[in-house]
């Protein structure tokens, strides 16, 4: 699998790393996002939405507690989950997971690993380590489709 690593030193670099990435992003992407706690999965998350064209009048804040928001560009829909407060494999059945996956919105989904074998078989994998202060390293890694999204990266 074929990975790549982003030095990120600041917030306007996150901005600028999601404006790189909804550029070649397409319908029925996914992205999942992990990394510990106030990483910046939910600020990237952020910035990717605005790149891709959310309005401001659709807040793009953490799904923490309602695990799915549901945002429209004038292109698709963006479900941006967050699996954090799930506690069984059960659970991402009931939320209807893969009916997201496989559809034609794209998904952006923070603690994305959080059920290690339950991963869609095509997506954009973003770690993020938080070095110090502002600086992050995001490792990327891509399967399927998301193996062509780095490539454009
Ligand atoms: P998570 O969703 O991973 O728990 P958040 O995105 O909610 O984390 O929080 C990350 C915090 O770190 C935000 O307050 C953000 O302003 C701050 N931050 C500082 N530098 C950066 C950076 N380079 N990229 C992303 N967030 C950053
Ligand atoms: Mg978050």
């Amino acid at each position: 699998m074929k990975q790549l690593n982003f030095s990120i030193v600041n917030e306007s670099d996150t901005v600028d790393f999601g404006k790189r990435l909804a550029s070649v992003l397409k319908k029925g992407d996914v992205v999942g996002l992990s990394g510990d706690l106030g990483a910046g999965k939910t600020f990237l998350s952020h910035a990717i939405c605005r790149a891709l064209g959310v309005p401001e009048s659709q807040p793009v804040n953490s799904p923490t507690f309602t695990i799915i928001n549901e945002y429209h560009c004038s292109r698709f829909p963006v479900y941006h989950m967050d699996l954090y407060r799930l506690g069984e494999p059960d659970e991402l059945y009931d939320l209807g997971i893969w009916e997201y996956y496989d559809g034609d919105g794209i998904c952006i989904v923070e603690w994305f690993d959080k059920f290690d074998d339950l991963w869609p078989e095509e997506a954009l994998m973003i770690r993020i380590h938080l070095e110090d202060g502002e600086k992050r390293t995001f490792e990327i890694r891509g399967v399927g489709r998301g193996k062509e999204i780095l490539d454009s990266l």
